[in-house]
């Protein structure tokens, strides 16, 4: 299973499914065990993560750090992807990249560590996750912090949309509440 998961990170870091690989420094696949039960999407790489190759090692990622703790969570047990793989410069992605990206890496990612707990980070990988396994999808500001359970054939999988930390960085009136929906995960994962 790690064996697949380096192929397929080696298969992202020259990927030129679409165009986003002109922006790329480092492609950042994840980070965190093959046997993690929770499993972090956010959106994509930022500045530092391109120059790094690592996930949420920014502004957002020092936030992230906290919030884990506050859940109760190291950073080192949990397994940390983003539904695009490269650079996205502006923040801003299409549909036909997350289609692309997603059917190339997450969706075998997601097969591959078969978490019992996924955490959605932002709008984007809520919205890609909850289409995935047919949630009605509602506003973040409706369905943050709550738990939603899906089954499977042989598990149930527990998807918890979460505001992205960069919207809490962005918008501090947000601060309070992303804590407290990372604080209330404490013991429930
Ligand atoms: N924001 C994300 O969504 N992912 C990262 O890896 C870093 C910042």
């Amino acid at each position: 299973m790690k064996e697949k998961l380096l192929e397929l990170k080696a298969e992202a870091e020259k990927c030129k499914e679409c165009e986003l690989w002109k922006n790329r420094k480092k492609s950042v696949f994840d980070e965190g065990p093959s046997d993690a039960k929770v499993m972090l999407i956010g959106l994509a790489p930022g500045y530092w993560e391109n120059e790094k190759g690592k996930p949420f090692v920014g502004a957002a990622g020092k936030l992230l750090d906290k919030l884990l703790s506050l859940a109760g969570l190291k950073r080192e047990e949990v397994y940390i992807t983003n539904v695009v793989k490269c650079y996205l410069p502006e923040n801003k992605v299409t549909q036909e990249q997350v289609r692309i990206c997603t059917s190339l890496y997450l969706d075998k990612q997601i097969e591959l560590i078969k978490p019992k707990t996924i955490l959605t980070l932002g709008n984007v990988a809520t919205q890609y996750i909850f289409n995935k396994f047919k949630l009605a999808l509602a506003p973040m500001s409706q369905i943050h912090g709550r738990i939603f359970f899906v089954s499977s054939l042989f598990t149930r999988i527990k998807i918890i949309p979460m505001y992205h930390p960069a919207a809490a960085l962005r918008n501090p009136g947000l601060r309070n509440i992303v804590e407290e929906d990372w604080k209330n995960l404490k013991g429930r994962l």
